[in-house]
């Protein structure tokens, strides 16, 4: 996305083509390296910081190209250390992005791929008015740019989740140069293996990227066993139903060797009764899966509660007795809002719009 000056993000353009924009302009190709290593590594958020670039270089980098467009509109920290971040993009619009640590030091950050969603899922906070528009690849790396910034300099982040706010199968275009530039060695250095994309399900992008040999995993939200229920959680699915989602997930593990995982958000008396963790084994019980159980955390104003501890056990029992391997996985930071769309909506609610703004690291 340009400024309005017409700047371009440094961050929308890749690695090769930042070397090519130097070479033409008389630069050696081994600045592109410095510069990517004082935002990458050294956590530059400014051109006049790359003190090993001569200063005429800073002043055409910084007179051509945008660097630090986001700022930080809220951050709040639960009781487990868990962070989130509302972001204000340049044209005002948010985002919401976390960061959480667990007792194996591992630092896992959850982007967003849009402000707001399309999918309309009904439990979901970023969905409720639907999506404004994709999010650039410079937008999605700030994302993690600025939850690494929330570490100590000897800590960097382990794993990447595109589990935030949108579709991230919508918006492949900037969402696949932003984890690229994410598992290069010479970008944040993320091993690809540790790096997952979360969709509803869109088959037809399912097997574009099975095609293109995607490295990363695919989790694939189900949270309905059958399409009569599924078309009422998740809208998006009366276009396309479970098969076609499960056929294409299939063709992805067939084609990339990655193990599929599926997520599936327990909703109190809706989704968690024993006779669907029945048709869920019928789903998954011949399929190299893992079936990730996600009890619900209420969002205000929507009317679906947490499921009951004995429902969950039952749940979890009735699968793994039929041959589904499964974890239940707790949201982290529940206490800030830390499921999807939450943070923003609240912030909205409670200032109105926000000014437009641009620059500055977390405050
Ligand atoms: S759960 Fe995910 S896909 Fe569904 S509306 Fe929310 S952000 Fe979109």
């Amino acid at each position: 996305m340009q400024s309005a000056a017409g700047m371009l993000h440094l961050l929308d353009l890749t690695r090769e083509e930042f070397q090519a924009w130097l070479a033409q302009r008389g630069h050696p190709g081994y600045r592109a390296g410095q510069v990517w290593q004082w935002i990458f590594q050294r956590r530059a958020v400014g051109f006049e910081q790359m003190t090993d670039l001569p200063q005429a270089l800073r002043a055409e980098l910084a007179g051509q190209f945008l660097l630090d467009t986001t700022r930080v509109a809220a951050h709040r920290t639960a009781d487990d250390g868990t962070e989130k971040l509302l972001l204000q993009l340049a044209d005002g619009e948010q985002v919401e992005c976390v960061l959480l640590r667990d007792d194996r030091g591992h630092h896992a950050v959850c982007i967003s791929s849009q402000v707001g969603c399309a999918m309309g899922c009904v439990f979901c906070a970023s969905g409720l008015n639907g999506v404004v528009r994709n999010l650039t690849t410079a937008e999605i790396v700030a994302q993690m740019l600025q939850l690494g910034r929330l570490l100590p300099p000897e800590n960097r982040i382990s794993h990447v989740v595109m589990m935030g706010m949108g579709e991230p199968l919508a918006n492949l275009p900037h969402v696949l140069p932003a984890l690229e530039m994410a598992s290069r060695p010479d970008g944040l250095g993320i091993s690809a293996r540790r790096i997952t994309i979360s969709t509803v399900g869109l088959p037809a992008a399912i097997r574009r990227l099975a095609e293109q040999g995607c490295p990363y995993h695919l989790a694939v939200s189900l949270h309905a066993p059958n399409d009569e229920l599924r078309n009422q959680l998740v809208p998006s699915n009366r276009k396309v139903g479970i098969g076609a989602i499960l056929a294409a997930a299939d063709e992805y593990f067939r084609l990339t060797g990655r193990r599929l995982m599926f997520e599936y958000v327990l909703l109190g008396g809706v989704n968690d009764q024993p006779e669907h963790a029945r048709q869920l084994i019928q789903l998954l019980r011949n399929r190299s899966a893992l079936l990730n159980l996600i009890p619900y955390n209420p969002v205000k104003g929507l009317p679906y509660e947490t499921p009951s501890s004995r429902a969950t056990a039952r749940f979890v029992e009735i699968l793994t007795e039929g041959g589904v391997n499964v974890k239940i996985r707790y949201r982290k930071g529940s206490r800030i809002d830390a499921a999807c769309g939450q943070l923003r909506r609240l912030v909205a609610a409670a200032e109105g719009p926000v000014a437009p703004a641009v620059g500055s690291g977390p405050a």
